[in-house]
C-alpha cells in the first residue's frame, strides 16, 4: 500500500442528477431523424411536422453505439 495523498480526491462529478435537463427522444418521420429535445415536444424543431416521442430514455439512447442507434431508427421507421 502506498500512501500518496490521493484520498481527498473529489468523485462527485455525476451526482448532480437533479440539475440534469430532462431530455426526451423524438422521431420525425418527415426528416427521418431522431431528435433529442429538452422536454416533451409535439412538433419538429427542424420542419414543424408532428413528432413521435419514443419510449427509449435519454440515457438508454446515449448508451447505444452508432449501430444500435441505426437499428433503433430503423425500427421507428417501420413502426410509424
Ligand atoms: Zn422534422
Amino acid at each position: 500500500m502506498t500512501s500518496t495523498s490521493e484520498n481527498g480526491r473529489i468523485k462527485g462529478i455525476f451526482t448532480v442528477q437533479e440539475e440534469f435537463p430532462m431530455m426526451y427522444i423524438h422521431y420525425c418521420t418527415h426528416c427521418d431523424r431522431i431528435h433529442m429535445l429538452n422536454g416533451h415536444k409535439t412538433s419538429c424543431p427542424a420542419c414543424g411536422q408532428p413528432l413521435k416521442e419514443l419510449s427509449v430514455s435519454f440515457l438508454e439512447f446515449t448508451n447505444m453505439d452508432a449501430q444500435e442507434r441505426d437499428l433503433y431508427q430503423e425500427k421507428c421507421r417501420s413502426v410509424l
